[in-house]
C-alpha cells in the first residue's frame, strides 16, 4: 500500500502513524523516507537531469570519461565529487558563489593540488544549454560581484550543494543531527525511541547509495524483529 504519512506519534506505544486521514498503530516502526538532492532551481537544470545534469558523481561519473564537466558547490561534498570526477573527466571546473571554499583544509589541499581541477570564484550558474537538444553543451555563468555574464562550454554539470533528508515529519519525535538526518546508534538502526528504527538515506549523510540503503533496510528489519522477540520472551 502506498500512502503519504502526514503525522506520527512516537511518544507512546503502540506508535501511531497517520496516512491520508487514517491512523495506523504499530509495535515498531521503520523510517525509510530518504533524502533529496538540493538543486540550483533552474528550469534548464530540471529538463537536463539524466541528460548530463546530475547530483551524484558516484552514480554518473563514469559516463563522462574523456569529457569536461563542471561541479557547482564549495563544501566538502563538492570537492569530494570534483576529486572523484577527475578519475574520468579530462577537466573538472568547480564553480563557487564565494571567493573561498567552505570545505575542510584536507579536502581543499587535495582539490587545489589536483592538476585536473580548476576553480571559478564568485560565480553562479544561471542557465544550462541546451534542453532542446537534450544534451549539456554549456553553462551561463554570472559573476556575483560584477554582474558580468559569460558562457563556458562543458559536457556535464554536477550539482553538489547538499542533500536534505525527508525528516521534517520526525522533528519533534526523534533525535536528528544538525543537518536533519535521523541519529541512529553505531552499527545499528535504532533511534533514540526504543522500537523506532531508521534506515537508508534519511539516516545516512555519507554514502547515500542504493546498495547501502538496501543494506541498512535489512539491518532495520533484523533490528525490529529482535526488538519484538526480546519483548515477547
Ligand atoms: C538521480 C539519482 C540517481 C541515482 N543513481 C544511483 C546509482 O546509480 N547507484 C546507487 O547506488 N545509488 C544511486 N542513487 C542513490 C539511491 O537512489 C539512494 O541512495 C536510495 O534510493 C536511497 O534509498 P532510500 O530507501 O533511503 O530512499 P528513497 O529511495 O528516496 O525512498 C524514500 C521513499 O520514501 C517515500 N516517502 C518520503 N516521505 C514520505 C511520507 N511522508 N510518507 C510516505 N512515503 C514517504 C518516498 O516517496 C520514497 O518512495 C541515485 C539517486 C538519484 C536521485
Amino acid at each position: 500500500m502506498r500512502q503519504d504519512v502526514s503525522h506520527v506519534d512516537f511518544s507512546k506505544r503502540p506508535f501511531k502513524v497517520t496516512a491520508e486521514g487514517k491512523d495506523y498503530f504499530a509495535k515498531t516502526v521503520i523510517v525509510s523516507t530518504g533524502a533529496f538532492a538540493n538543486w540550483i532551481g533552474l528550469p534548464s537544470e530540471k529538463a537536463l537531469q539524466g541528460y548530463g545534469v546530475s547530483a551524484c558523481a558516484t552514480c554518473d561519473g563514469f559516463f563522462f570519461k574523456g569529457k569536461e564537466v563542471v561541479v557547482v558547490g564549495g563544501g566538502d561534498s563538492a570537492l569530494e565529487e570534483a576529486n572523484f570526477l577527475t578519475k574520468f573527466a579530462t577537466k573538472v571546473t568547480l564553480i563557487h558563489r564565494r571567493d573561498a571554499l567552505r570545505a575542510s583544509k584536507i579536502m581543499q589541499d587535495r582539490a587545489t593540488g589536483n592538476p585536473k581541477i580548476r576553480f571559478v570564484w564568485n560565480s553562479v550558474v544561471t542557465e544550462i544549454k541546451d534542453p532542446a537538444q537534450k544534451k549539456v553543451l554549456s553553462v551561463a555563468l554570472k559573476d556575483v560581484k560584477t554582474g558580468q555574464v559569460s558562457e563556458m562550454k562543458t559536457d556535464g554539470v554536477f550539482v553538489a550543494i547538499g542533500h536534505t533528508p525527508n525528516s521534517e515529519l520526525f522533528k519533534s519525535q526523534l533525535d536528528l543531527d544538525v543537518k536533519g538526518y535521523i541519529k541512529v546508534g553505531e552499527g545499528s538502526t535504532a533511534t533514540n525511541v526504543p522500537g523506532v528504527f531508521a534506515c537508508g538515506d534519511v539516516q545516512d549523510h555519507k554514502y547515500r547509495q542504493a546498495v547501502t540503503a538496501a543494506g541498512t533496510g535489512c539491518m532495520a528489519a533484523l533490528d525490529a524483529e529482535k526488538f519484538l522477540e526480546a519483548e515477547h520472551s
